[in-house]
C-alpha cells in the first residue's frame, strides 16, 4: 500500500524516474523506459545535490534541477591525469582509448581511464567521468514507502528495484 501523504525524508525508499543531461543538453542517462530508481534516502546512495533537492517532496510531484559539480561528483582533479609506461599494464599490445582499470591506491580502489595512447606510454585519468560536470536531472518521484529494519541495517533498498541476496 502507498500511503500518498508521505513525503521524502531519511530513511524512505523511494522511486524516482529522471533524465540526466549535461552542460551540453546532452541525455547522459535516463530511467523512461527502464525501471524506476530506488534508494535509500540519506544513505548517500546517491549524489548529494540530489538528495537535497528531493528531501520534501511528494508522489508524484516533478521537478527539474541543475546540480553543481561539488554537490555531484565533485571538480575535476588535474593531479588524477597521469602519464603511464605502456609495459605497467598486463596487456600493454592491447591498450585502447576508453579502457578502464582498477588499482589500489592509499585512498582504496580507484578506476582510471586510459584517455591517450601514444608511443610507449598511455595518459590515464583517474576523475569520475562526470567530475566537473553541472549535472541537469529531471525527476518525477514515483513512489515512497517507509524503510523495513533489515533495509536500514543494510543501509540499501531490498525487492524489486533494490538489492537481492541469494
Ligand atoms: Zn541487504
Amino acid at each position: 500500500m502507498t500511503d500518498t501523504n508521505l513525503s521524502i525524508a531519511k530513511n524512505q525508499v523511494v522511486s524516482i524516474h529522471y533524465t540526466l543531461t549535461d552542460s551540453q543538453n546532452e541525455v547522459i542517462d535516463t530511467s523512461e523506459g527502464n525501471e524506476p530508481l530506488v534508494y535509500l534516502h540519506g544513505a548517500g546512495g546517491i549524489i548529494p545535490g540530489l538528495e537535497f533537492e528531493l528531501e520534501g517532496k511528494k508522489i508524484g510531484e516533478k521537478f527539474k534541477v541543475t546540480i553543481p559539480p561539488e554537490k555531484a561528483y565533485g571538480p575535476r582533479a588535474e593531479g588524477l591525469v597521469q602519464e603511464v609506461p605502456k609495459v605497467q599494464f598486463p596487456n600493454p599490445d592491447q591498450l585502447e582509448v576508453g579502457m578502464s582499470f582498477q588499482t589500489d591506491t592509499d585512498q582504496g580502489p580507484m578506476v582510471f581511464t586510459i584517455t591517450e595512447v601514444q608511443g610507449l606510454s598511455v595518459t590515464v585519468d583517474g576523475n569520475h567521468p562526470l567530475a566537473g560536470e553541472a549535472l541537469t536531472f529531471d525527476v518525477t518521484v514515483q513512489d515512497i514507502r517507509t524503510a523495513t529494519d533489515e533495509e536500514l541495517q543494510h543501509g540499501h533498498v531490498h525487492g524489486p528495484g533494490g538489492h537481492h541476496h541469494g
